[in-house]
């Protein structure tokens, strides 16, 4: 049923009056799950899903077409060709920091590929959860899409099934979960995962241009961002150079109290909460570090002088802290980087473009941004994705149809010309040998 290039279309056609329909619910729910401020929620979960979902519909039926290869002598009357098969029922399990675009831009992908999908949203985004189990099956087929709510013991029974395919966002700990569930019944996977994602910051570089594109970066919804600058890596100059542009950002960003500004979030659960205060003792505070548990609140905050040993290094930050470590140079950031597991995105800055595509060549990560923080994300036209510890497989745009399909390689041959098969049959003489 979900094959019909016409279904498909359908489908993704009501995604898009979900979004349409559903846009001021949508910011109601995920200022009340994480006081995500309007524009903020407008651009990830609403623009950027419009985005996906136009790109898909606008090359669905090129993407959807056999792919035809080369052929060798002997197959020159037959057919060689690959044809993008859907997986079959699919498992989505989103997070909860951008709770509507990390379920939609799979499924945007499941359902372009021909796929049913199960949707399992993060039960800690709970407004967002409502809003997608009571209103999403009023736009899709529910013969073939389903939502799932529910936390761990819910999961766990959820993946007990055997799914074709599934497609994880999370973190690392969780996604072994789901791989070690996946194996039982050797369903492939995509795991989207976390970690810490590293910035180096040259001596030559604008500093009142990298204090702002690092500050948006870090305290974009409160910080909630798995490819987030979670730490700044540079000389003990360029800190002291920063400090004043980083206070700058945060003051015209937010004004001079950010708790009284509508464009700055909160954190998403009292647990949440309590670990990222726990990380305020790295380090100096150098500017912010006022919190308020009962809103959740944590100012915008960033760290000097954290030593790698100190607990903000210890994990993925997640929360709008920006820890500063001190290295001597270039050198020491590159080793510093590579001494770690690979992140989803590492950041560097500097006039000099040689600095830039050095931190590029001598590193490894799922994605990479010069000059920049977040924006390589909002390119359908990159593979967006891990490697090793932050994840395995791709998506966005074309790479998420590709990652839903199967690709399977067809032959079709002629049935006439017979002769020229003659020479792989047995009997196996010495002449077919070339003896
Ligand atoms: P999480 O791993 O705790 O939860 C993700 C999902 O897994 C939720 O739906 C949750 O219900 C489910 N889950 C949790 N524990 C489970 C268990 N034991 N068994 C089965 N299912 C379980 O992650 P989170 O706290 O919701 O999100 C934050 C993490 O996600 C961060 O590490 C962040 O970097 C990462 N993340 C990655 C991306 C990406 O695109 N790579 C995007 C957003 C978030």
């Amino acid at each position: 049923k979900t094959r019909p290039m016409e279904y498909r279309v359908a489908q993704l056609e009501a995604l898009g009056r979900f979004l349409d329909d559903k846009k001021q619910e949508i910011l109601e729910a995920t200022e009340l799950d994480m006081g995500k401020p309007s524009f903020e929620a407008f651009f990830s979960e609403i623009l950027l899903c419009k985005n996906e979902l136009n790109v898909t519909l606008n090359n669905l039926c090129q993407w959807m077409k056999d792919e035809h290869v080369d052929k060798n002598l002997v197959m020159q009357l037959d057919s060689a060709f690959i044809r993008k098969d859907p997986y079959g029922v699919v498992l989505i399990i989103a997070p909860w920091n951008y709770p509507i675009h990390l379920f939609l831009v799979p499924l945007i992908g499941a359902i372009a590929a021909g796929n049913c999908a199960i949707i399992k949203p993060s039960e800690i985004s709970k407004n967002t959860e409502r809003l997608i189990a009571e209103t999403l099956s009023c736009y899709l087929d529910s013969d073939c899409f389903a939502v799932v709510t529910g936390g761990v013991p819910e999961t766990t029974r959820l993946l007990e099934n055997k799914f074709d395919y599934i497609f994880f966002t999370g973190s690392p700990p969780v996604g072994r979960i789901i791989m070690t569930a996946a194996a039982k019944h050797l369903t492939p996977v995509t795991l989207e995962l976390g970690g810490k994602n590293p910035c180096y910051v040259s001596d030559t570089c604008d500093v009142t241009n990298v204090a702002r594109r690092v500050a948006w970066g870090r305290f974009f919804n409160a910080g909630q961002t798995c490819i987030a600058p979670d730490y700044l890596l540079c000389t003990i100059e360029m800190q002291e150079k920063l400090m004043p542009a980083l206070r700058e950002a945060i003051t015209e960003f937010f004004g001079p109290n950010p708790r009284e500004s509508p464009d700055f979030g909160r954190i998403v659960s009292d647990k949440q909460f309590q670990r990222l205060r726990a990380l305020l003792g790295s380090g100096r505070v150098a500017i912010g570090g006022q919190t308020d548990e009962a809103e959740r609140y944590i100012a915008p905050t960033v760290l000097a002088d954290v030593l790698p040993s100190d607990p903000a290094m210890q994990e993925e930050v997640f929360g709008p802290i920006l820890p500063i470590v001190v290295i001597a140079n270039m050198d020491e950031a590159i080793d510093f980087i590579n001494a770690r597991p690979r992140p989803l995105a590492v950041y560097a800055f500097s006039c000099d473009s040689k600095i830039v595509n050095q931190v590029l060549e001598r590193t490894s990560s799922g994605g990479f941004c010069g000059n920049d923080t977040l924006m390589h994300a909002s390119l359908t036209s990159l593979p967006f994705g891990g490697i090793g510890n932050s994840g395995l497989g791709k998506y966005h745009g074309k790479f998420t149809f590709d990652t839903f399909s199967h690709h399977r390689g067809c032959l079709h041959r002629n049935m006439g010309l017979e002769a020229l098969n003659a020479p792989r049959y047995p009997p196996y003489t010495q002449q077919k040998l070339g003896l």
